[in-house]
């Protein structure tokens, strides 16, 4: 539920730093400006206008800080609604002082992204544009922050909206029909209905198509590195992050635990997770982590099997294989620079081989090119165009908007117009709650409840 009341927030990061911005927004926001704020020059707040002055505590004229303040008139504005923006020092004392005398004007503490809420209840944005706003925030890569920005432009918006366009052309014809229950659907029409269907549902599959890469653009790749103890798995970890993070030592079984470390390479988030080397072991501490590790296996978007190229292939290699099967496993032979020994015996699935020798580093760019490779090969996201799903909801949603289609092409066999109209109205749903045309309050309640206060 929208109530119409004015909110207010602080919008930069909590501790000190150069500006603090309290941000207001709604019918009192120009109210609050001219109690809390004096410009220096006459004639108050003009909307679009920075104004220099003074902050002053209303209730006994005390100084509490000089700032910038700028007032932004509904509707152009971030809600739509009436914005002011108190842009004071950014010492956390003063922001808070700022922040309780605005709040004593009679105005509310904002909920975590209520301003992004308002923002799309008022029609500026649409869902999928108020999440890029959440996804830009919390890029971590170059490929995550363009992929943010074209969903936050409506690029994704508009091809959800071409699948409506032509839902909404098919449901058209069919509704005709319905209202005129003496015709039967003619040849023409049933060749319209099924063009239109057929469009939607070429748009969707393709869009399904680059959900895989655009969550991966979004979230990052997870890593898994396995292999037997001394494989050599902490020290290509360490080349991989160019740093001491996971300890390497000639005693087998000394990574325990599983160590995570981020890298941006070639505009990627990937994310590697070290584990315990797989062996059998009887210390159960080791154990725990062995443990841990098969169970981070189904987790992870790509495994790295460390081997060690100077020795051969010996049962605990296969039981690694073993725990593997059915994985995506990229095959690392490890210690390049000693007498190779090592050969897989027949029927190994690897995606590719690379290798390596972890403690002088070489290959190990050639490898994180070859993590790269598997997931990121069209290059698509370097064109203009490239338009992706990158949410699990967006997915789901179009999922179901692709069933419902199904459905209704068996329905059209049987030409049964009611059905046919549920179906289409059913992914008419599904798609409308992807860009928020039909969704619920609880929906928007668990989507704006990850976003930070103030935005
Ligand atoms: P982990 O148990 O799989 O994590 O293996 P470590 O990274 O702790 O390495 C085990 C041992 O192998 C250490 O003594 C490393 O110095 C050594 N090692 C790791 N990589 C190489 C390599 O490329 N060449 C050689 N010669 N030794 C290596």
């Amino acid at each position: 539920m929208y109530i119409r009341d004015t909110i207010a927030a602080v919008s930069t990061p909590p501790g000190n730093g150069g500006i603090g911005i309290i941000r207001v927004s709604g019918d009192q926001a120009a109210v609050v400006g001219s109690i809390v704020f004096t410009p220096v020059s006459d004639g108050g707040l003009v909307s679009h206008r920075f104004s220099f002055g003074t902050i002053r505590d209303a209730a006994n004229g005390v100084k509490v800080d000089e700032a910038m303040a700028v007032l932004m008139c509904s509707p152009r504005s971030y809600t739509r609604e009436d914005v002011l923006e108190l842009h004071c020092h950014g010492g956390w004392l003063v922001v808070e002082r700022v922040l309780a005398l605005v709040l004593a004007c009679g105005v509310r503490l904002a909920e975590p992204g209520e301003f992004t809420r308002r923002a799309f209840l008022n029609g500026r944005i649409d869902l999928i544009q108020a999440e890029a706003v959440m996804d830009i925030i919390a890029s971590k890569s170059d490929a995550a922050l363009q992929l943010a920005l074209r969903q936050g432009e409506g690029a994704l918006s508009g091809r959800i909206d071409e699948v409506r366009g032509h839902l909404l052309q098919a449901l058209a014809l069919v509704e005709a029909y319905i209202d005129f229950p003496d015709d039967d659907l003619g040849h023409t029409d049933v060749a319209a209905i099924t063009t239109s269907v057929e469009s939607a549902q070429a748009i969707l599959s393709d869009l399904l198509a680059t959900f895989e890469e655009g969550r991966i653009i979004r979230d990052g790749i997870s890593v898994l590195i396995v292999g037997k103890p001394n494989a050599g798995k902490s020290s290509l970890l360490n080349r991989l992050l160019n740093e001491n993070r996971a300890i390497v030592t000639p005693i087998p079984g000394t990574t325990r635990d599983i160590i995570e470390e981020t890298i941006i390479f070639e505009g990627l988030s990937i994310r590697f997770l070290d584990s315990a080397g797989i062996r059998h072991t009887k210390d159960l501490v080791e154990l725990e982590g062995i443990n841990r590790t098969l169970e981070k296996v189904p987790l992870a978007d790509l495994v790295l099997a460390v081997f060690d190229g100077s020795r051969r292939f010996c049962q605990e290699d296969q039981m690694l294989l073993d725990a593997l099967a059915g994985r995506k496993v990229l095959a690392v032979i490890n210690k390049s620079d000693l007498p190779q020994v090592l050969s897989f015996p027949d029927g190994c699935q690897f995606l590719d081989t690379v290798r390596i020798a972890a403690l002088s580093g070489d290959g190990v760019d050639l490898l994180k090119r070859a993590v790269c490779r598997q997931f990121h090969q069209s290059g698509a996201i370097d064109s203009r165009e490239y338009v992706s799903l990158s949410r699990a909801r967006h997915r789901d949603a179009l999922v179901s908007a692709v069933d419902c289609l199904r459905q209704f092409s068996f329905g059209l066999q049987e030409r049964n117009l009611e059905l046919l109209a549920i179906d289409l109205r059913d992914a008419l749903g599904a798609v409308g709650a992807v860009t928020g045309q039909s969704v619920t309050d609880e929906v928007l309640d668990l989507i704006f409840s990850s976003f930070c206060i103030g935005k």
